[in-house]
């Protein structure tokens, strides 16, 4: 049972990341969950007689930021693809983890791109993980909101250890697309890089086949996209986005912005590899080979979100924590690496909010409006003019305390 006072945040500066200025001196009250009203903390008007009031003087309020790429169940480090084959029980106990990790972050939203199968005890059945967290986060306002892929779809020889659906040639894919949607996915999950790397898994038309599955019943399809040449199948049979998106070119980005095919982004993966080279012992990462691959690759990588951008590609922001190397708290990491990648910091928050609802298809996500959710963060700095202000959380509005 939620005991709800109006609570009214006063004097705060509102990052808008519709452009490059904070508006200052702003009030706002929340009730219910709820966003009452927005005005001048000069001009607040008649108050609820019971009303909390909170002194966010020094602060600024944050659109609740929408985590594009995650992997809710799987907890990231050094380690993270060994972490996928610990038992399901423990997975749970992370994806419990994550989600405090991600509501302290301000991450109001995360999409979760895959989950490993497991067996649901409730049934027998397998099925990606993740739905069940989902289930377990639906009703729980403390939660931050997923939706979720489902498991991955991939080419049999490309990522081990049984934790996914393999399809080998057309019909495989598009049984395996069917039965994720059968199981409740919100979206479908190909990996397009296949075996070899110089060849996408899949045909163009295969994977056509399965957008037009998708489409037909209500459900969008992304594709993980290490190479070109598994996201040049990827944009021609109209998937809707594409994760990472390591090595567009400049063709690609513009059949993309033509398409309205979305990018997100997971640079700061490079990051966090580059990291491990003092943290850890890991030939791939403290060797110098390995140094210097992941120097290349960023470089690419930094290039194609740049390309993107340039091309007016809608460019959504993923930390790929947990099947990647991040933490559910790192999504500011992201941020700061799109304007490393050249977006404006304001238009860097714009995707780690208001374009990851847009991908979502969710109007209110990654946006602070009237009569909408009370989905915003209170930081120190202006985020619109310095990402590394997003580290700096003080209170998020849809969590106690
Ligand atoms: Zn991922």
């Amino acid at each position: 049972m939620i005991v709800s006072r109006p609570t009214l945040y006063r004097d705060a500066a509102l990052a808008d990341p519709s452009g490059p200025s904070l508006r200052k001196e702003v009030s706002v009250l929340v009730d219910a969950g709820h966003v009452v009203w927005i005005r001048s903390s000069s001009d607040e008007g008649a108050l609820p007689p019971d009303v909390h009031v909170i002194d966010a003087g020094g602060s600024t309020i944050v659109p609740g930021m929408v985590d594009a790429h995650s992997h809710v169940t799987l907890p990231g480090g050094s380690h993270w693809i060994d972490r996928g084959a610990d038992p399901p029980e423990e997975l749970l106990e992370v994806a419990e983890h994550n989600g405090d990790l991600l509501g302290r972050a301000g991450v109001r939203w995360a999409r979760d791109v895959g989950s490993p199968l497991a067996v649901d005890p409730r049934d027998g059945q397998k099925r990606a993980l993740a739905l069940r967290v989902r289930e377990r986060w639906r009703l729980d306002p403390n939660r931050p909101r997923i939706r979720v892929a489902g498991t991955w779809i991939s080419h049999s020889g490309v990522i081990t250890g049984g934790l996914l659906i393999e399809a080998d040639d057309g019909p495989a894919l598009l049984k395996a697309a069917s039965t994720q949607l059968d199981d409740g996915a919100d979206f479908l999950k190909l990996y397009l890089d296949g075996p070899k790397k110089e060849e996408a898994p899949w045909s163009t038309e295969d994977v056509q086949a399965v957008v037009e599955l998708a489409h037909g019943r209500g459900a969008k399809v992304t594709a993980h996209s290490g190479f070109l040449v598994g996201a040049r199948v990827g944009i021609d049979a109209g998937v809707d986005s594409l994760e990472h998106g390591f090595e567009l070119d400049s063709d690609a980005v513009a059949m993309m912005a033509r398409q309205g095919t979305f990018l997100v982004s997971t640079l700061a993966i490079f990051r966090s590899w580059a990291s491990f080279a003092q943290t850890t012992t890991l030939p791939r990462f403290v060797s110098d080979e390995g140094k210097e691959r992941i120097a290349r690759r960023r470089e690419r990588a930094i290039e194609s979100v740049r390309l993107a951008y340039r091309a007016g590609v809608g460019v959504a922001t993923g930390t790929d924590f947990g099947g990647g190397s991040l933490r559910a708290n790192h999504l500011a990491w992201e941020v700061e690496s799109l304007v490393e990648a050249g977006l404006k910091p304001w238009e860097a928050l714009a995707s780690a909010t208001v374009r990851g609802g847009d991908l979502l298809n969710e109007p209110e996500a990654g946006r602070i409006v009237e009569g909408g959710p009370a989905d915003f963060f209170l930081v120190h700095g202006d985020p619109l003019t310095d990402p590394t202000a997003l580290w700096r959380v003080w209170r998020v509005a849809w969590l106690p305390g």
